[in-house]
């Protein structure tokens, strides 16, 4: 197997050597892992195995110590979360067993995707970490060829951690970042440019949000000209950040003409990173205060840091629709998605990061995971939704490929083997091959399955949807009021984004509900949603209130004609549980007679509704 190239560090006076080195050992591990890509997954399927030969789980489904694929497509089922559920329960109360996995089960990371409302849990070990760190290293190198002397100057990414919780059994569970960045891999990095950000280690690992992030545009600001880039993981955490830096400039300006920082950041390991890079700089105030009183913000990335070259974040799958605001305010300087990664595992990389937003394709990175791909039809776009995943039967079971075996323009679903014990388990993505470097096949993120509504890293499935609003129009029924149809819509035009939910109403006297009563939906639908959504709205504030517009009656069968004159068959028409096409929007929007907001946020704590909070 092609080995993980070692990534070396060095004094200031030889750095530039060593990053050409770096580089170079990087390109030719790519090549190599690509060239070989299927040698490469045999082995890794087989190193899985043979580690794992006491495991539980395979020996419940009878492995026997075998590690060749053939017998292990034969014996092992391929799952989904809900069949893993009661394994990870028992993992997750205390018992230390190899259920999943030989080596010691190190941490549980939260993913947010969700199982009965609550964040799925997903196993891992300590080794991972390395293998995360792995992916992380390509990176750069790969940027590099499009853009050079990028290690010249610093990075400006917003990156934050959320808060953990500790499992009945003791162990902790927190998001995969968070993981990541209070990892030693991460807090104690080598000496690397590449690695060189505007953020003191100790404002990412601040908890409160509102800290966090005034400091590292602090940090942000007040380095402005080493900038080369800027970005956060996901499109929606970057254009929170610019909205911050609106309602907070003055303040931060105060901060760098002064040289002090405001008393609301009381961290004290915060103040004290900062301190040490901030100085008075009024001359930098002034110029600060001048571009952001300005009426319009287009361009105000390139305004307030003019080296900087592109955006590095995440405009793949539910981001794509902040391409057109981080358009507005960067002067539409290139988005670059660098990586496609789960709790899961960590996937892929983009070999060709200058490319278009829509013209991203991912190589997986072969000596991460073993992969195995799902064929699955492609969906109506306009109206039609993709069901849950359901256990596949015999023949589905024989159709799934490997990964030098998928076809162009094919879609398949994602299924994963990995080093911290999940076998054939269905990620949930849906992928399509768009090309191939060397063996390895390259693929287009088209979506999450099943995700109706998205603003930021929640995903709201369509039983979800429908459980929530069952929920709320419940309460109508006291008004003799029914709802007839609904749909809904992530309305990303203001920031924070919400959720619209457009209602249409059968009622039998309209001025018999109070306004009330529909705000007590919104908050009704918001309290059913699962923990992502809730923490989003209640922690992170990345999601604003949801809205319900009701619309006049006879809206939804004006879109039922809308589809079919679209091409929709009559038989197979259903309402479609969420909305993205501009014209549907405005047709629904047309029809409003009235809208209500969520009056205030849902409940939400971290961890799992049973678990104790770790503070
Ligand atoms: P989580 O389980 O919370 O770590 O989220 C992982 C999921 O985020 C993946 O399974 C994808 O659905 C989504 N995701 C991660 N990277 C990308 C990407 N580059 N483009 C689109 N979606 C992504």
């Amino acid at each position: 197997m092609p080995e993980a190239p070692k990534i070396l560090s060095g004094s200031a006076d030889c750095i530039d050597d060593i990053v050409v080195e770096n580089n170079n050992k990087v390109l030719k591990f790519i090549e190599d892992v690509t060239a070989d890509a299927d040698e490469v997954q045999r082995r890794v399927l087989s190193e899985i195995l043979s580690r794992s030969a006491n495991v539980e789980y395979l020996q419940r489904y009878g492995l026997n110590g075998c590690t060749d694929r053939e017998t292990f497509k034969k014996v092992i089922p391929v799952v989904t979360y809900e069949d893993l559920k009661p394994d990870i329960e028992r993992i997750a109360n205390g018992d230390t067993s190899p259920i999943l996995c030989s080596q010691p089960i190190s941490e549980f990371l939260t993913s947010s995707g969700t199982s009965a409302g609550e964040r799925k849990l997903m196993p891992t070990i300590e080794e991972e970490l390395g293998r995360r760190s792995l992916l992380y290293s390509l990176l750069m190198p790969v940027m590099s060829q499009f853009l050079p002397g990028l290690d010249k100057g610093k990075g400006m990414y917003f990156l934050f951690v959320k808060s953990e919780a500790k499992t009945p059994g003791g162990l902790v569970a927190r998001p995969v970042l968070t993981s990541y960045y209070k990892s030693s891999h991460f807090k104690n990095r080598p000496n690397d440019p590449y690695t060189n950000y505007t953020s003191p280690k100790e404002t990412i690992l601040c908890l409160d949000s509102y800290q966090s992030m005034y400091s590292q545009l602090l940090c942000g600001l007040f380095q402005n000209e080493d900038v080369v880039r800027v970005g956060a993981v996901f499109a929606s955490g970057f254009i929170r950040a610019i909205q911050f830096l609106e309602k907070h400039w003055s303040l931060l300006c105060k901060d760098i003409r002064t040289g002090t920082i405001d008393s609301k950041i009381t961290d004290p390991s915060v103040r004290e990173a900062v301190m040490k890079i901030l100085k008075p700089n009024p001359k930098l105030a002034d110029f600060v205060e001048a571009e952001c009183s300005k009426g319009s913000w287009k361009g105000i990335i390139t305004r307030l840091w003019p080296e900087t070259k592109y955006i590095d974040v995440i405009v793949t799958g539910t981001m794509s629709q902040y391409i057109p605001a981080l358009d507005y305010y960067s002067n539409a300087l290139p988005l670059v998605c660098t990586m496609y990664a789960s709790s899961e595992c960590y996937f892929g990389i983009n070999l060709n990061p200058l490319c278009n937003p829509s013209e991203v394709s991912y190589t997986l990175i072969p000596n991460m995971a073993y992969f195995e791909f799902l064929p699955v039809t492609r969906k109506d776009e306009l109206t039609g939704s993709i069901s849950e995943p359901t256990a596949l039967n015999d023949k589905e079971k024989q159709q799934l490929v490997d990964l030098v075996d998928v076809k162009l323009g094919q879609d398949y679903e994602l299924v994963v083997t990995t080093y911290a014990g999940l076998y054939r388990y269905r990620v949930g993505d849906i992928l399509r091959v768009s090309g191939f470097k060397n063996k390895a096949p390259q693929f287009n993120f088209i979506c999450r399955k099943n995700v109706v509504l998205s603003i930021d890293s929640d995903k709201t499935d369509e039983v979800e949807l429908q459980n929530a609003v069952k929920n709320a129009a419940n309460q109508l029924l006291q008004y003799e009021a029914s709802l007839v149809e609904y749909t809904g819509y992530a309305d990303t035009s203001a920031i924070p984004g919400r959720y619209v939910l457009f209602w249409e109403l059968s009622v039998k006297d309209s001025t018999l509900i109070a306004p009330s009563v529909f705000e007590d939906c919104c908050f009704t639908v918001e309290e059913s949603l699962n923990s992502v959504y809730r923490q989003g709205r209640v922690c992170d504030k990345s999601i604003g209130p949801l809205e319900i517009r009701v619309v006049e009656n006879g809206t939804f069968d004006m879109l039922m004609d809308f589809a079919l004159s679209q091409g929709s068959s009559i038989n197979q028409y259903k309402t479609p549980r969420c909305v993205k096409y501009a014209p549907i929007i405005e047709l629904l929007n047309s029809r409003v007679i009235s809208s209500y907001f969520s009056p205030k946020c849902p409940r939400w704590t971290a961890g799992h509704k049973q678990w104790c909070t770790q503070n």
